[in-house]
């Protein structure tokens, strides 16, 4: 009899893996902040599985919730039907995001969020009779989605373009923002972003990017006046602003959205992995009524997307569950709280040869090394010391659930700094 491992490597494809993944762990059950592996050993997870379990594995509300639904209804059709959990849940979403986005697309993941944003901008100007403005200008180091539509966007390197010429829509990139979160951004630093909006103002649907934090493209944090004056040069040059909260929304950068750091409303804003607490997967996108009002009054008259599991009533009452413990208002400390621990006890890494740099924002901790690290060797290091943590490239970062503790997070950092000191 294989092992769970070996089992998997011969059939298995994983994440940006090759055909057998390696190094690689069976997880047998996760509670808490605690993931349980098949051999008996458990780890901390640092990562939320990606941005998502904000409040920890089998969270007992969200579990209730979704015992309930999958007796009453687990799934039924949106087109022609609707029911009380999706009505809610965009009720609430409405409620909760910057102010004057005002209608809601459910759909089943992040990249399709993306792609729904970028067709809804294409759409309204089609209506609008202007079809010609339909390329997008984004940031460098972006990361929005595997999908075609949501890859052309990405960073053009880290998101390897080159592999995909001719198959990508070519979109034009202005550099990324170098003026840091907390600090001024002056004029200058957008005097390239600027440039090409204006000259390509007539050709351009909208500008999208991650507001605040750029994720897996860099985990990079820049300047809120930066966001601020993207959003004042949009509606000078009449270009729609799309912002992707996927890994920023319900609380993961201090605010409930990350918008809120510049006083921001976006014209369509996507969210997606913290949705349901990472339970189901699920993700949406919101719009303003004028951006409603445009594709309705088109010539298709309708928006052009429907997925076959839109609106899936159980992801619908995991997020509701997921909402109803973020509306209790705990994340407003311990976000603050674990930013600050980040920010302590992740200082002496600074020092050490292979750092580069140490950056903390909300509940996400970056350090970044000179060089990339190698993979078959640092994964097991942090199986190792009991904690959860997947780097990628050069840079080692930890984004736990919100309700992690004291001494489970310092069992974090003190992994972290262990692993990274050992790397020549
Ligand atoms: C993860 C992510 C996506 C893609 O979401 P999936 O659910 O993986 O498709 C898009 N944008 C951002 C900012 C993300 O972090």
């Amino acid at each position: 009899m294989s092992t769970l491992v070996e089992r998997d490597q011969s059939v298995v494809w994983h994440p940006y893996a090759p055909p057998a993944a390696s190094p690689l762990f069976a997880v047998e059950s996760a509670r808490g902040v605690r993931l349980r592996l098949d051999d008996g050993r458990e780890l901390i997870d640092g990562m939320s599985s990606w941005w998502s379990t904000i409040h920890g594995y089998c969270h007992p509300h969200i579990e209730a919730a979704l015992k309930d639904q999958i007796e009453r209804l687990p799934h039924v059709m949106f087109g022609g039907l609707t029911h009380e959990g999706a009505i809610r849940l965009c009720e609430r979403l409405v409620e909760m995001a910057p102010a004057g986005l005002t209608r809601v697309f459910l759909s089943d993941s992040g990249s399709v969020a993306v792609e729904i944003a970028i067709k809804m901008a294409i759409q309204v100007w089609h209506a609008r009779g202007r079809p010609e403005k339909r390329r997008l200008l984004t940031i460098r180091g972006g990361y929005h989605g595997d999908t075609f539509g949501a890859m052309a966007v990405c960073d053009p390197e880290t998101g390897m373009h080159g592999l995909f010429e001719g198959s990508l829509t070519k979109h034009l990139f202005a550099p990324r923002p170098e003026c840091r979160f907390g600090e001024r951004c002056e004029e200058d630093e957008l005097a390239e972003f600027e440039r090409i909006l204006v000259t390509h103002k007539d050709e351009l649907a909208a500008v999208i990017l991650e507001p605040i934090v750029q994720g897996a493209g860099g985990m990079w944090f820049y300047s809120s006046g930066y966001l601020a004056r993207v959003r004042a040069l949009c509606d000078e040059a009449d270009v729609l602003l799309i912002t992707d909260e996927i890994a920023t929304g319900f609380g993961r950068t201090g605010k409930l959205f990350a918008c809120e750091h510049a006083g921001i409303s976006p014209d369509i804003l996507c969210v997606g992995k913290a949705l349901t607490g990472g339970t189901m997967s699920m993700a949406a996108t919101l719009a303003s009524e004028e951006v409603a009002q445009s594709l309705g009054g088109g010539e298709a008259g309708v928006f052009m997307h429907g997925p076959t599991f839109m609106g899936s009533a159980l992801g619908c009452a995991a997020a509701n569950a997921s909402l109803d413990l973020l509306e209790q208002g705990t994340w407003k400390h311990q976000v603050p709280a674990i930013a600050a621990q980040l920010a302590e006890e992740l200082e002496p890494c600074r020092t050490l040869p292979a750092v580069n740099e140490v950056r903390v924002l909300g509940a996400i901790g970056v350090v970044e090394l000179h060089e990339p690290v190698d993979m078959s060797v640092v994964q097991k290091a942090f199986v190792d010391e009991g904690i959860w943590i997947r780097p990628f490239g050069k840079l080692v970062y930890t984004m736990p659930p919100y309700l992690i503790e004291k001494q489970d997070l310092s069992a974090i950092t003190r992994g972290m700094k262990t692993v990274i000191e050992a790397i020549r």
